[in-house]
């Protein structure tokens, strides 16, 4: 994280993101202690989705570095504000957007399919960029949201260490809804170490939301993907 700096006067929406930035990193800190983890081994990816780019300048000033995106067209527009912050794309990957991610995200927390993987590859190359990449774990196998099934992910994951513009950097999981998150992180967790086995640069645990974060840390999570607790209830998204 970079060094942080007070927020300008009379900005109120700066105020509140730094104290909300502050309340967080105390939990996180509290959560770290718990496990006895270092807060340092913990990267902060504020997502900032249905938010404006105005919020990722006043984060970025109060130090946070790592933005994540669900969306490629709004990942587009603020990573052309801001292209010096890191930028993860964790959204549903349809393979025709693969180019435009390649061109705007360091880091793809979503990718769960073999077509993807070799599309956002070659994307990576013609854009002369190397990307971090997870491998996303589908718990339940809902086709109606991301992710592949264990017995698909380590294929997967040999599939990303094999395409030249990408790294894997390791594996990614959101647990099904009214899920208790601290069996699945576990579970995230041990397929990681699985996959980490055969790759050992795969050393990132992409686990923890608003809601769950303290489960995640627990489990071992390397990278927490925080937006609500940061930046407020998203409006609810039309169509
Ligand atoms: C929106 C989103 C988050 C952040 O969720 P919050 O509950 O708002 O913290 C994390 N991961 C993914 C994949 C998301 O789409």
């Amino acid at each position: 994280m970079r060094p942080a700096t007070t927020p300008a006067v009379g900005d109120t929406r700066a105020r509140e993101l730094a104290d909300a930035l502050e309340r967080l990193r105390q939990r996180i800190a509290a959560a770290c202690q718990v496990a006895g983890r270092s807060p340092e081994e913990l990267t902060l990816v504020a997502v900032t989705k249905t938010y404006p780019a105005e919020d990722v300048q006043r984060l970025a000033t109060l130090g946070v570095s790592d933005i994540g995106e669900n969306r490629l067209v709004e990942l587009e527009a603020k990573h052309a504000a801001a292209p010096d912050l890191r930028w993860h794309y964790l959204g549903r990957m349809q393979s025709r957007q693969t180019g435009g991610i390649a061109r705007h995200a360091d880091v793809v927390h979503s990718v769960d399919r073999l077509k993807v993987a070799h599309r956002l590859g070659r994307a990576a190359v013609a854009a002369g960029r190397r990307i971090d990449v997870l491998v996303q774990l589908s718990f339940d196998g809902d086709p109606d949201r991301a992710g592949v099934v264990a017995a698909g992910l380590p294929a997967l994951a040999d599939a990303v260490a094999d395409a030249p513009g990408l790294r894997l950097a390791g594996v990614m999981g959101v647990p099904p809804l009214g899920a208790d998150p601290a069996p699945a992180y576990r579970e995230l967790a041990s397929l990681a170490a699985r996959i980490r086995r055969v790759h050992p640069g795969a050393t990132w645990l992409s686990a923890g939301m608003s809601g769950d974060l303290e489960a995640a840390v627990v489990a071992g999570a390397t990278h927490l993907r925080v937006g609500t607790a940061l930046l407020g209830r998203r409006a609810p998204l039309v169509g």
